[in-house]
């Protein structure tokens, strides 16, 4: 039988409605492959122990995704299945409720895989390595990370253990991981998916968004995850259009701006090589391009490490060892003779190295004094840093820049180096920050076969001009048809 998993969502949507595929040969095609290769890709977490993988009870056949599988990053709650962001603390935590996307997922007919997709503790980082069970291997070369902190769906996709997959971005989480694994990843605009049932790491940066093999199905996903949540006062009333209808349009007269403080000294040579040769293809089907500048770039990466530590460290409180996960015991040599004990050592023990560098950070940003200091102004920078945005959509379409300034880097690299690792993610932080959408899609390869990606990035709610843009370089170029040989 045809791999059926090695097929795009739209393919094998259009394989059911001709009866040449049924939801149970495709995942079973995805389980054999799963079984078959995730002991060395590891892009999945509690594969052993998750008896039943899915919820078949939601299965809609008449529905948009006919009893396609969806994976999900650990950190999105599913009714009743273990939601754990991938740290000890919220071990055993089984969610009363689903978020709003995995229930508009069921409505549109999809089967959520129970096994969840790894992912850095919390979201918590650029590799997957801060994962309490273990760094996921990238499917182009084991040796290397997938990037993250959504990196367990970007393996899965890359590596056909997926069909579709939902990650979460805070700071680039969806992008620089599918840039990494040579798929499609975009971040929406701030406020179009609801954040309803996703474990807060920043609550005014976070976004859950799609990550597949091909632009096509992330206007599908997007179709359906979209659209305003009264249980998230951040989501916002703006009518989705029926992204799907993007696909297809020329790009002769777009405007692409290229910021020219994205390509400075750091940037890999073939990295910025791949990316130039991309524009210039851009360029040759009909867009035009101008050299712009944002000049507030360089502040990015601290205001973003001010704000994202001082909200994440204020969500965390919440993991206390009394309502959820994981609660340390009496054992050992200390006595736990009161709550404070309690408290302190359940997380403690339960929050991994990074998580605790994170809410340290941000409470001191938070504390008496400092709070002005540090972030009150890094507030007034992230405006300012959303005002060169503006700027640039007065007179330009879209943006075009790479996704990461390097291809994937060796797994251990740089996890001895917080500074190092935090500068992964230089290119897709001021998205977040600004609060607009972006996507990235693959654009080529390095001479030693890593994928590079493409990153776009639109005025916020111009999503459709994002899909426009990917569709006409993708279905132009052959770097999404590649796999690897795994
Ligand atoms: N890598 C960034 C960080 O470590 C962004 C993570 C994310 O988007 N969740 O915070």
């Amino acid at each position: 039988m045809e791999e059926l998993n090695k097929l795009t969502a739209h393919e094998l949507i259009e394989k059911i409605g001709k009866k040449e595929a049924t939801s149970e040969e495709i995942l079973f095609s995805l389980y054999q492959r799963i079984n078959k290769i995730d002991s060395k890709v590891k892009a999945y977490v509690r594969l052993d122990n998750t008896k039943e993988l899915t919820d078949l009870r939601t299965y809609e056949p008449a529905n948009d995704l006919k009893g396609l599988p969806v994976s999900i990053k650990d950190n999105i709650c599913t009714k009743g299945y273990n939601t754990e962001c991938c740290s000890k603390i919220l071990e055993g935590f089984k969610p009363p409720y689903d978020a709003t996307v995995i229930q508009k997922l069921k409505q549109a007919g999809a089967i959520i895989l129970a096994a969840k997709t790894n992912m850095d503790e919390f979201a918590f980082g650029s590799s997957t390595e801060n994962s309490c069970y273990g760094p996921t291997h990238n499917p182009w070369d084991l040796d290397v990370v997938v990037g993250g902190s959504s990196g367990g769906s970007a393996a899965a996709v890359a590596s056909d253990e997926a069909i579709l997959t939902l990650g979460s971005d805070t700071g680039g989480s969806i992008r620089q991981p599918a840039s990494f694994c040579g798929v499609v990843g975009l971040k929406p605009t701030y406020g179009r998916v609801s954040r309803y049932g996703l474990i807060a790491f920043a609550s005014s940066l976070d976004q859950v968004g799609p990550i597949t093999k091909d632009v096509r199905d992330s206007a599908i996903l997007m179709n359906i995850i979209s659209g305003y949540d009264s249980f998230d006062s951040t989501s916002v009333n703006v009518d989705v259009p029926d992204y799907t209808k993007s696909l297809g349009m020329d790009i002769n007269g777009v405007k692409i701006g290229i910021p020219k403080e994205y390509f400075i000294a750091g940037m890999d040579k073939e990295v910025k090589t791949i990316v130039e040769e991309a524009i210039n293809k851009l360029k040759r089907l009909g867009a035009n391009y101008q050299s712009v500048s944002l000049p507030h770039t360089q502040y990015a990466i601290p205001v973003y490490y001010i704000v994202a530590t001082a909200e994440a460290s204020s969500n965390l409180a919440r993991f206390d060892g009394v309502q959820y996960g994981f609660r340390a015991t009496n054992s050992g040599t200390r006595e736990l003779t009161n709550l404070i004990d309690m408290y302190k050592k359940t997380r403690g023990e339960g929050f991994g190295q990074e998580a605790k560098r994170r809410i340290i950070l941000g409470t001191f940003a938070l504390s008496h004094g400092y709070y002005d200091a540090y972030y009150l102004r890094a507030l007034k920078v992230k405006t300012l840093i959303k005002q060169d945005f503006d700027k640039i959509f007065r007179e330009f379409d879209c943006i075009v820049t790479p996704t990461s300034p390097t291809a994937a880097f060796k797994i251990g690299e740089k996890i001895k180096d917080p500074l190092k690792m935090y500068l992964s993610d230089i290119y897709t932080i001021s998205a977040n920050l600004a609060g607009i959408p972006a996507i990235s899609i693959p654009c080529g390869f390095t001479k030693k076969v890593l994928p590079v990606g493409l990153q776009i990035l639109a005025k916020p709610f111009n999503e459709e001009l994002l899909f426009r843009v990917a569709y006409a370089y993708e279905q132009n170029t052959p770097w999404h048809l590649e796999k690897p040989k795994l």
